[in-house]
């Protein structure tokens, strides 16, 4: 049986900028929350105050990837009986866990696509820092609905008018800012709520005493306007208030409300409060806008997805009666229980004990346990329902991104697209033994994060490894090292290049060998051509009339790709590329796949070098912020590098570089802007895109001399 309905679910992420003070917002939330869920059972406020110990002890779990807790949303002067008022109004909150760092895209995304609203953390004395602006614009492409909330305005040099001015300038033009702060630094005393005009202090030991007061005098002539601006802009997202508003209605603040939760689901407004986590301040009200301003699985549309069995689109709605669909985005190892699969349900109901299909790998699952999360212990569910997120224990074959389903019903819901690895380096374990427990590390890695690639190079016996950033491997390597206690050399960061061909050429692979015994007859000619940037590889069967007996022809497509991934320049995998067998022959004794695997080998190295193969280099996109004293500098040392500047922005004093940079001169950069700037510039850096790298360059690489 469902417990709460799906209008008082939220399933949001809390996403913020590292340092915001995202670690200390959630343990808040988690606190609080807690408390709540307790009001009923305990009376006294020592008591409370003796279960926060407590639990503080025992220690609250944050790093769950999806972590549960239930908010009944603040009542001023309520006069119903606390237990009855939880009871009635209580939501259900999973917390999807987010990385701040774009080097994480995976981890980015795979949360983004399983959240359905955003909280995003500032720190109001820094205001939006660079990573905030390129995890916003991720929000934005899977169109998550977000409120913002300014954090540690009890801190030095706190801002509050200037972390706003940095939103609107550089996240979102319309911020429906809900309250005021009282004071800031080690003034910041409360918050003035605009819509319900009040002051609100937070009193007791952790904050948790509300105490509403009347607005100071000193503020009322600023909170007059400020409210009326805000009922204008939410006014405007709505015809006929609008038109009451006009008419110079009063509006209450129950409707403005519900008009700025429609504004803020289709992303027009942003609502903004304000606080100090730190100090206890605002977080409960926070919560209130997660509930107000997020949406529950019933605002959004149905999910899309592909039935496997004759790829026709279907959609899946929230609903519990809807065939069953759930999406693992994470996989964690748990040192009690082994591995753990968070999911979340799309559609339908499970029951723990059946069997679900797995879409992507078309393999069956057995649900033996399924746990929900909570801050301080996990709990054994029995069922699952549209909207829940939890964690089924030990899933043999499921890797992040797959969906699982019933099985008389498959889908694959829409996929995460995953970039490709840029940057890769050589590992070399130390010992024998340790051989064997990297190999077991990487593989467990791997089941986590498909970003993350493991290849051996056949010549060396080495292993490299590849992934998103030199941040992502560093931490890659750094688990294997405290988790599985892998001692390894490690190489230096490699870039990933890839090669592709230019031009069109055409080529003939022959094996044969009749001397003595049984002999080997292989014998295919190919045609090689350019495809578009990211469409990868094509093989095309083009053998007419049995020339060449249809077996033998994935033999063929296996010798090609093997040698694609060897390339023919520099040893770098092609990629980008189609390649068409249309002609050749065969010996009926002595033809095998072994020598046709061998003949489509040589045709292809050799199509590949007469249609002129070429050097892909990733590009990088990046935003360089440096104050303007230090402009001309760190735009010489990006031309050094080869860097493209796209534009040249400023605002609000500070000088803003997009450029376009090949990841192979961005090494090591952290350090360097630091040092060029005074340690006042930042930047950031994600994938863009391959592009031919230059010949001069080409040449440097292909001698191993870069
Ligand atoms: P995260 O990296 O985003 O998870 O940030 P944390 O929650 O770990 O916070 C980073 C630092 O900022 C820690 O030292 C926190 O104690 C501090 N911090 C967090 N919130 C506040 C706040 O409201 N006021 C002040 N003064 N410091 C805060």
């Amino acid at each position: 049986m469902r417990q709460y309905p799906l209008e008082k679910y939220r399933d949001i992420g809390i996403i913020a900028h590292i340092d915001a003070g995202k670690t200390t917002v959630s343990e808040r939330i988690l606190f609080y929350t807690g408390i709540s869920h307790k009001i009923g059972e305990v009376h006294e406020g020592d008591t409370i105050m003796d279960w926060m110990e407590q639990e503080r002890e025992r220690g609250i779990t944050i790093t769950a990837a999806a972590t549960t807790c239930y908010w009944t949303p603040t009542q001023i002067n309520a006069d119903l009986d606390a237990d009855q008022r939880r009871k009635e109004n209580e939501y259900r909150i999973n917390i999807i866990d987010t990385p701040g760092h774009i080097d994480f895209t995976v981890e980015v995304q795979r949360s983004l696509r399983v959240l359905d609203g955003g909280v995003v953390v500032f720190d109001g004395v820094a205001g939006v820092e660079p990573q905030s602006e390129t995890v916003w614009r991720q929000a934005d492409k899977y169109k998550v609905p977000r409120i913002c909330f300014v954090n540690k305005l009890d801190r030095m040099g706190a801002d509050f008018e200037k972390t706003l001015r940095s939103i609107r300038e550089r996240l979102h033009p319309k911020t429906a800012v809900l309250q005021l702060p009282i004071g800031l630094e080690e003034h910041f005393e409360g918050v003035i709520d605009l819509l319900r005009q009040q002051a609100f202090y937070f009193e007791g030991e952790h904050g948790e005493k509300i105490i509403a007061k009347e607005i100071p005098e000193e503020f009322k002539k600023t909170v007059a306007e400020k409210r009326h601006a805000l009922i204008e802009m939410i006014a405007e997202t709505d015809d006929s208030l609008l038109h009451r508003y006009l008419e110079g209605q009063e509006i209450s603040a129950e409707d403005l409300k519900k008009t700025l939760r429609q504004a803020s689901l289709k992303g027009e407004l942003i609502p903004v409060l304000c606080g100090s986590a730190l100090k206890n301040k605002g977080v409960q009200f926070l919560l209130d806008a997660v509930i107000d301003y997020l949406p529950s699985p019933l605002d959004l549309p149905p999910v899309k997805g592909t039935n496997p069995n004759n790829q026709k689109e279907e959609e899946r709605s929230p609903k519990d009666d809807q065939p069953f669909s759930a999406l693992a985005f994470k996989i964690a190892a748990d040192p009690f229980v082994g591995s753990l699969t968070y999911f979340r349900v799309y559609s339908g109901t499970l029951n723990k004990g059946t069997y679900l299909l797995n879409a992507n790998k078309n393999s069956q699952e057995r649900i033996g346990r399924i746990l929900r999360m909570h801050a301080n212990h996990r709990e054994d569910v029995d069922e699952v329902f549209a909207g829940d997120l939890g964690a089924f224990v030990g899933l043999k074959n499921t890797t992040t991104g797959d969906t699982l389903c019933d099985p008389n019903n498959p889908v694959i819901l829409e996929k995460i697209v995953f970039p490709e690895p840029v940057i890769s380096i050589r590992i070399e374990p130390k010992t024998k033994v340790d051989q064997e427990k990297m190999s077991m590390a990487l593989h467990r890695l791997r089941e986590e994060d498909p970003t993350f690639r493991v290849a051996g190079d056949l010549d060396t016996g080495e292993t490299i490894i590849s992934g998103m950033g030199e941040l992502h491997l560093e931490v890659l390597v750094d688990r294997m090292k405290r988790e599985f206690n892998v001692e390894a050399n490690v190489g230096r960061p490699q870039v990933a290049y890839k090669e592709t061909v230019v031009g069109t050429a055409e080529a003939e692979g022959k094996y044969i060998r009749q001397s003595g015994g049984r002999g080997q007859y292989g014998h295919v000619w190919l045609k090689v051509e350019p495809l578009e940037r990211g469409k990868g590889f094509e093989f095309v069967n083009a053998i007419r009339g049995g020339v060449i007996p249809s077996e033998f022809i994935p033999a063929i497509e296996k010798g090609i790709k093997e040698a694609m991934d060897k390339g023919v320049l520099a040893g770098y995998p092609f990629v980008d590329i189609q390649v068409t067998a249309y002609d050749g022959s065969y010996h009926e004794v002595d033809s095998s796949e072994a020598a046709f695997k061998i003949a489509g080998s040589i045709a292809f190295q050799e199509a590949a070098k007469r249609a002129k193969t070429v050097l892909l280099e990733p590009m990088m996109k990046v935003q360089v912020i440096t104050p303007p004293d230090f402009l001309g500098e760190v735009n010489g040392d990006l031309n050094a590098r080869r860097g493209k500047i796209e534009a040249l922005t400023e605002r609000a004093g500070i000088n803003v570089i997009d450029a376009k940079v090949p990841l192979s001169e961005m090494f090591g950069y952290a350090t360097n802007i630091r040092s060029m700037t005074q340690g006042r510039g930042s930047f950031t850096m994600e994938f863009d895109h391959y592009e031919e790298v230059p010949n001069n360059i080409a040449l440097q690489i292909a001698e191993g001399k870069k």
